[in-house]
């Protein structure tokens, strides 16, 4: 039986037909298996695991040195005062999954259960225990810190382990000129928080964020902020989504 066709109109672009059977076929990804509160979810077969459970050998302190959060029981937690972590790779466009659990309850507004993941470094998807806690909306739990809300609040209770997942587009510059900003997608329990929106710039307290030209990747990093947040589970695939719209 024959895969496709090669009598088709010509699709925008210029280069396949309709069904086009030359078109290469998408690779195989094995998917992994889901999450669930008793084990992290297994990654996709192409994923680049940053964190697998049991070392923290793919990150580093602000200084380049070793990685001092503590690792036990398949999970790293914050040591507070030992400074945030970044892995020693950067990554640009990508898609990212992890889990993380807040404490028990200590402290309210940006004081319970602060963290958070910044992407290529510098842009901060806010890690708050937001569960019956309110603060500032742009600094919510899934907020783009300092510039967007989350469109929801879809906080689990402290004590449970909850899933970001995460699509980012890096900003693109030419030289010293914008061309595109960075965009981002946010989903946190499976619950949407963010849809491609677009980001002002890096994160910014109590200031306004704008771009100043940066490099195409950009390490991860994670953030203490003294509370004893715990992560597992981290995994990015790379992907160019500007060349997978062509
Ligand atoms: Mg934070």
């Amino acid at each position: 039986m024959a895969l496709g066709y090669e009598d088709t109109p010509l699709l925008p672009g210029g280069k396949w037909t309709v069904h086009d059977v030359r078109r290469p076929q998408p690779p195989v990804v094995d998917p992994g298996t889901p999450f669930s509160q008793d084990a992290p979810g297994k990654p996709p077969s192409d994923a680049i695991v940053l964190f697998d459970g049991k070392s923290l050998d793919g990150w580093k302190n602000k200084d380049g040195a070793a990685a001092q959060w503590k690792v036990e029981n398949g999970y790293m937690e914050v040591v507070p005062k030992t400074g945030d972590i970044w892995t020693k790779q950067a990554y640009g466009d990508m898609q990212l999954h992890l889990e993380f659990r807040e404490p028990e309850i200590k402290g309210e507004g940006q004081g319970r259960g602060n963290s958070g993941v910044f992407l290529m470094g510098c842009y901060e998807i806010q890690v708050l225990d937001c569960y019956q806690n309110q603060t500032y909306p742009d600094g919510t739990t899934g907020g783009i810190y300092g510039q967007y809300p989350p469109q929801v609040n879809a906080c689990r209770a402290p004590g449970a382990w909850q899933t970001y997942d995460i699509a980012w587009v890096a900003p693109r510059f030419d030289g010293s000129r914008l061309i595109s900003p960075a965009y981002v997608t946010v989903i946190l329990n499976g619950v949407i928080l963010h849809y491609h929106k677009a980001l002002q710039g890096p994160t910014q307290h109590k200031r306004l964020a704008g771009y100043a030209p940066h490099a195409n990747t950009g390490p991860l990093r994670l953030q203490d902020h003294g509370d004893l947040v715990r992560f597992r589970n981290i995994w990015v695939r790379p992907i160019d989504f500007y060349e997978n719209l062509a």
